[in-house]
């Protein structure tokens, strides 16, 4: 009876890590996946985690169920995180909060709620975006267009493009918009441009539909890599805002993130909550405890969250000085006069090279440096130390 399934196609991003995993050559580079590695290349656990986690060892918590929202500490202090502890949302309690499974679970449970209260609503996302956005809205049965975002010309941000295509798309769309370091171009809008952003989704009586991978991870600062995010809840907007804690605390495959519901009233706000929890409860039960009693306990805890953001910061700081370097290398080696300063304008674990498929292909092909076909790279996957091989590769496929 299963004999009529036919092959699924490879993931174009984890489907990266296959490859590299069966190159044998020795100069081979892995920068298709987003996951951050030390200066030696090798994955991370911060050391807040660990401090964590003897601590919940001492204490010998139990493994009992969660209930359906999740742990009720990591909710209060996902939201406050996001928003600000002092913010009025916060204080007048207008946000629904359901932990989800990490970024990926959280928008699936927004997209099924989209579903299921606004049917019709269209998701309006960047051309491009993370690929698996696409994925998770078709399996919710949410129809979904693009909006123009980047500019092949300047490897920048096409604003009017972008405001012109929100203001085109059908009032009450849903724009999905990544908070910070956005994937995978690493261009943000600035914040004048976030604020026109704002007013065109007022205007057309849009809903705000944020993605928050990156806080803390993008510029090294939890509040600035959410200021987008609190520009709009600052207008009164009601919003959506799913987060993850993957990469801002390392907590990759411990599946950590939360789906935020801001609403006109506390009122609204219970309601909704009650039926995310009533989408949540077919699909997966109840969401794992370890890193939400992680999360809850570093940031709960003042010495532990103070060296959490110290640890941040090194991270972030890592990831720039690659992006430095490898800017240095390109402009150092290239002979053709290309302006490569668009590398240093791009925030975030990625940069965007501007490669086409060809090209990336002649990377991976010639170069063994694996990466995915749009032309990103993950500078977390990058050391000082391969970042003039990585010019020279880059270079070589640019100009053949
Ligand atoms: N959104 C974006 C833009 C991402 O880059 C990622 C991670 N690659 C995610 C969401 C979700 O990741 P996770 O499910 O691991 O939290």
């Amino acid at each position: 009876r299963f004999e009529g399934i036919t092959m699924a196609p490879p993931d174009p991003i984890l489907g990266v890590s296959e490859a590299f995993k069966a190159d044998t050559n020795e100069m081979k580079l892995n920068l298709g996946v987003g996951a951050y590695r030390t200066e030696e290349l090798q994955p991370y656990v911060l050391n807040v985690v660990k401090k964590a986690e003897n601590l919940m060892l001492e204490r010998g918590e139990n493994k009992e169920y969660l209930p359906i929202e999740g742990l009720a500490a990591f909710n209060i202090v996902t939201a406050e995180l996001l928003f600000g502890a002092a913010n009025s949302v916060i204080q007048q309690q207008r946000v629904a909060t359901v932990q989800g499974l990490s970024g990926t679970g959280s928008l699936r449970l927004a997209a099924a709620l989209i579903e299921r209260y606004f049917p019709g609503a269209k998701v309006i996302m960047s051309s491009p975006t993370w690929g698996n956005h696409k994925n998770i809205l078709n399996d919710a049965g949410v129809p979904w267009s693009e909006y123009r975002y980047y500019d092949p010309k300047t490897v920048g941000l096409d604003f009017d493009g972008m405001i012109s295509d929100i203001k085109a798309a059908p009032e009450g769309s849903f724009v999905l918009l990544h908070g910070c370091a956005h994937n995978p171009t690493g261009i943000d809008p600035t914040p004048e441009q976030w604020e026109k952003i704002a007013d065109v989704i007022q205007e057309k009586n849009h809903i705000p539909f944020f993605d928050v991978a990156y806080q803390g991870f993008a510029s090294g600062s939890l509040d600035a890599d959410a200021s987008s995010v609190r520009s709009f809840v600052a207008r009164g907007m009601e919003l959506l805002v799913a987060q993850s804690y993957s990469k801002n605390l390392g907590l990759y495959a411990e599946r950590i993130g939360a789906i935020n519901v801001v609403c006109s009233s506390a009122d609204a706000a219970e309601r909704v909550k009650s039926q995310l929890k009533r989408l949540a409860r077919p699909m997966y039960s109840n969401p794992p405890i370890h890193g939400a009693r992680i999360v809850a306990n570093v940031v709960g805890n003042p010495a532990l969250f103070s060296e959490w953001k110290a640890e941040m910061e090194l991270m972030a700081g890592r990831i720039k000085n690659v992006r430095q370097k490898l800017y240095d290398s390109l402009s150092a080696k290239d002979k053709s006069g290309k302006d490569w300063s668009f590398i240093l304008k791009q925030i975030g674990m990625f940069s965007f090279t501007g490669l086409n498929k060809a090209q990336s292909d002649n990377m991976t092909n010639k170069w063994h440096v694996y990466m995915t076909k749009d032309g990103r790279v993950s500078l977390a996957g990058l050391s000082s130390a391969k970042c003039e091989y990585l010019a020279d590769a880059i270079i070589d496929s640019y100009h053949n």
